[in-house]
């Protein structure tokens, strides 16, 4: 049974928790409130209490499971082998069955499976973002600040909309001559929307390396923040037309920059589609060949060491959580940066603790948000660096809206763009660094 389909999914879960209380000295929400309701233990508690039937399930009690960033420090510290990942999504998926979407969120995932409609709000959005977002000046990056707080922190820090998505900027098929592989792309929204370079890095890399791109149009969102806010008809949806819109296009490997989009690819369809036999055969199949960009270009194609050119950055590495303990990924994007010349890597302390974006999270709760960046963005500042490299677009965001308010000159990119930037030194197409 899935744990997308009922709360008596996690009972042996539940069972395995014997109340140590480790997980509280590794988790971010904890560290921040000091309440027993922040930690896995104590979300663990509510949860038996809704299935014995001592308590129900209320909106209060959904409001009570939110609070988490779905890091995963806790499964990694806990003597037990307790899986939280998986008894906060069977959690939140409960209550949404009893009491409901948020109004916001079901509006926000109805419009996530309205692909045409959707994309025509965000080109409308980027025309328009004028009227909400005031330009932030940054030599980086095109960043803004709401222009009226809505209630989601004045502090926090946007991307601008591209004026042009990622996937109408390129065709479906980019070729290349003497092709080793055909690879599909799965941008997923932030990369489409919002951070196209990191989309445009990828690319480059790829064809650089004599890959083919698929870049299937009619791909969605990867469901993954309707999953974890409970959402899972949506979620489903999502997962269907994703397959599908590969399977057609048809590749030997497919490759995500994005640490929720390659959770999905590789964990979460298949759970989602667990009793449609047909389609859970074709998740396993797809799962069998997703790869993050910097596994990829570590273990499937070895990536073309000479023609890089020098790049001098000091660079610090943030791990997401999703990609590390997630996918288990985490020194294959070091491995990029350590071949890069001119790159010099400085390891923050706790380059793995979360950042505190987690998606919606930032939003429902942008004061603990802020303050869990907060910490971050002090470590950051300590390495002395002047680049921050991640392998996510939502940690991007939220470690340059805290290097923004902190005020301190970083830039902050994605690993594949300092790859990039190197064979483009090696070409002469950049100049090169001292
Ligand atoms: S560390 Fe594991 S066993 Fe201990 S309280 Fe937390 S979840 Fe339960
Ligand atoms: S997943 Fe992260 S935020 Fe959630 S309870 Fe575990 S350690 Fe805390």
């Amino acid at each position: 049974m899935s744990v997308y389909d009922s709360l008596d999914s996690i009972t042996e879960e539940l069972h395995k928790c014997m109340k140590c209380g480790n997980c509280m000295a590794v988790c971010p929400i904890y560290k921040e409130t000091r309440q027993e309701v922040g930690v896995a233990r104590g979300k663990i508690s509510l949860a038996e209490y809704i299935l014995s039937g001592e308590i129900e399930m209320t909106k209060g009690m959904g409001n009570r499971f939110s609070l988490c960033t779905t890091c995963m420090a806790c499964n990694t510290n806990c003597p037990c082998g307790v899986r939280f990942d998986k008894i906060i999504l069977a959690a939140r998926a409960e209550s949404v069955r009893k009491k409901g979407l948020q109004p916001v969120k079901k509006i926000a995932f109805t419009a996530l499976k309205m692909q045409r409609v959707f994309d025509f709000g965000m080109k409308a959005g980027s025309i328009f973002q004028g009227v909400a977002l005031k330009n932030i000046p940054n030599r980086h990056s095109k960043l803004a600040r709401m222009r009226v707080d809505v209630g989601i922190g004045k502090e926090k820090v946007f991307p601008m909309l591209s004026k042009k998505t990622l996937r109408s900027e390129f065709p479906q098929v980019i070729t290349v001559k003497n092709p080793k592989m055909r690879v599909g792309f799965f941008t997923g929204c932030m990369i489409n929307y919002f951070y196209t370079d990191i989309g445009r890095a990828v690319i480059e890399v790829l064809t650089e390396n004599d890959i083919e791109v698929v870049i299937p149009k009619f791909q969605a969102c990867c469901g993954i923040p309707a999953s974890v806010n409970g959402d899972v008809a949506s979620a489903r949806t999502l997962a269907k037309r994703n397959l599908r819109a590969f399977e057609r296009m048809g590749a030997d490997a497919l490759v995500v920059a994005c640490s929720s989009g390659g959770t999905a690819w590789k964990h979460v369809f298949g759970e989602l589609l667990e009793n449609d036999h047909e389609l859970k055969a074709l998740a396993d199949k797809w799962a069998k060949k997703s790869y993050d960009i910097s596994e990829f270009l570590i273990h499937q194609v070895p990536f073309k060491k000479e023609g890089l050119g020098r790049v001098a950055r000091k660079v610090t590495y943030h791990e997401p959580c999703h990609l590390n303990r997630g996918q288990g990924i985490s020194k294959e994007p070091r491995e990029i940066l350590k071949s890069i010349p001119g790159v010099e890597l400085i390891e923050m302390k706790e380059p793995g603790r979360c950042c505190g974006m987690a998606g919606s999270f930032s939003l429902v709760h942008p004061d603990l948000s802020g303050q869990i960046s907060d910490r971050k963005t002090a470590d950051i500042q300590t390495t002395n660096t002047d680049t921050v490299a991640t392998g996510c677009p939502a940690c991007r965001l939220q470690l340059q809206s805290g290097v923004e308010n902190a005020g301190f000159d970083e830039e902050v990119l994605h690993t594949v763009q300092i790859l990039a930037e190197s064979y483009r030194v090696g070409k002469g197409e950049l100049k090169r660094s001292k």
